[in-house]
Formats: C-alpha cells, structure tokens, sequence
C-alpha cells in the first residue's frame, strides 16, 4: 500500500465572481499546487455529452446546484489522479454541508485534512459587473475581463497568442442572480464549519487582482511552510 501523503488541502469559498478561479490559477503558479475547480469538470461533462453531465447541463444554466452525488463523483475521479498528490486548491468545492463532510470523509481516507480555507470577501453588489465582463482564453483559459482585464494587444492572449475567446453559458445577468442566492443559502455556511475547525482565513478581494494575489501568497506562504 502507498504511504499516505501530507498534501496540502487549500479550498477557495467565495460568491462567483469573487475570483476565486483567477487566484487559484496563481496560486498554480506560486506554489506548485493544482487547481481543482468542480465547475470547470462539470463544464468539461457537459461539453463531452456524459451521463453527469446531461443530468447538470440545464440545473448550470439554470445558476442552481448540480446534486452533491454527481459532485462527488467527479470530485472523487479527480483527487484520484496523480498529478494532486503535492496537494489541491479546491475552486468551487465544497459548496453544501453534504459536499464538506464527504470532502473531510475522502480526506481522512487518505490520512489527510484540510490545510486551510479562504474566504474571498466581496460586496455582491459588484459581482455582476465582474461576472458580466469576464471570458476566457480558449487554448489556454486564461481569464480576462472586459473592464478590470483586458490584454495588452487587443484579442490576443497574453499567455499563448490565442485569438479565440469564450463566454460561459451561465455568465449573464439572470443566472448571477440564482448563484449569488445559492450561494447564500447553500455554502456562505461553511464559513462558520470552518472557522469552528480553527483552518479559516479571510481576505478582503474588492481590490485589484495583484493585491490579492499578494495578500494570498503571504497567507498560503506561511499555512503551507
Ligand atoms: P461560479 O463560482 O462563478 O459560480 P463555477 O464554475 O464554480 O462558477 O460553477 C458553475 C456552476 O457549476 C454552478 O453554478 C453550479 O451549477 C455548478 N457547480 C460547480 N461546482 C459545484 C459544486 N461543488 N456543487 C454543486 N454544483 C456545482
Ligand atoms: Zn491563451
């Protein structure tokens, strides 16, 4: 049997929008994690037709929780591969009591916990806005933004030279609104479970992305020394 191995567990909670995909992609970079966004694997099941994700693709548009079933499903395939073994930054994960319990569940089967959660703070208020604005790189996902973002040479990609953007499906008004209120409702309360277990950081991400990512590296610099 493997050792187990004390990777580290870094999970992102915040409201969409509160940039927790653009930080997480940071923190790739700084300390060698690997950004695990449940979104993004749910988007991918929907984009490859699956069975998981026939059954999220309308309950997506519709900005509501996919089930903590089809979730963890993915979650669990995911934390398999080998590449996670340094250690994750969930983006996106966990989003119910349900999901936070399994995770603690998974973890201890593997002899480990979480490491630290933060908590992104942003006003909702603004949320729209930096959601209404955003798409991605589509050869590399590097996201940007219309207003807060753009890159250097008009339609082409910083990172790879790409040319070709997306926007996602749920990225509009209406849907914002059913995921700041799901979000509310279903996982603002995993602020207070994880703050009961001694492992939550808040930071204040109303700022520019650079500061955040700073104020974020100073805190992952000293959980995961
Ligand atoms: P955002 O944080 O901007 O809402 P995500 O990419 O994390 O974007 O999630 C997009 C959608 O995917 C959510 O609105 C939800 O329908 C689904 N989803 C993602 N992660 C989960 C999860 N852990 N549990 C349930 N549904 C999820
Ligand atoms: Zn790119």
């Amino acid at each position: 049997m493997p050792e187990p191995q004390a990777a580290a567990v870094v999970i992102l909670l915040g409201p969409p929008g509160a940039g927790k995909g653009t930080q997480a992609r940071m923190l790739e970079a700084d300390f060698g994690l690997v950004q695990l966004s449940t979104g993004d694997l749910l988007r991918a099941a929907v984009a490859a037709g699956s069975e998981a994700g026939r059954a999220a693709k309308a309950v997506m548009a519709a900005g509501q929780l996919v089930s903590d079933e089809i979730v963890l499903a993915i979650l669990r395939e995911r934390m398999a591969a080998p590449d996670t073994a340094r250690g994750v930054i969930l983006d996106g994960f966990p989003r119910t009591d349900a999901q936070a319990r399994a995770l603690d569940g998974l973890l201890a089967e593997q002899g480990q916990k979480v490491t630290a959660v933060v908590s992104l703070e942003v006003d909702d208020a603004a949320m729209v806005g930096r959601i209404s604005g955003r798409h991605t790189c589509a050869a590399c996902g590097e996201g940007y933004h219309d207003q807060f973002k753009l890159p250097a040479q008009a339609g082409v990609c910083d990172k790879c030279g790409g040319t070709t953007f997306t926007r996602r499906a749920d990225d509009n008004a209406d849907t914002v609104l059913a995921r700041l209120q799901a979000y509310h409702a279903q996982t603002a309360p995993l602020i207070a479970y994880y703050e009961g277990r001694g492992v939550l950081h808040r930071i204040d991400a109303m700022g520019a992305i650079a500061d955040i990512r700073s104020t974020l590296a100073a805190l992952a610099g000293g959980v995961l020394a």
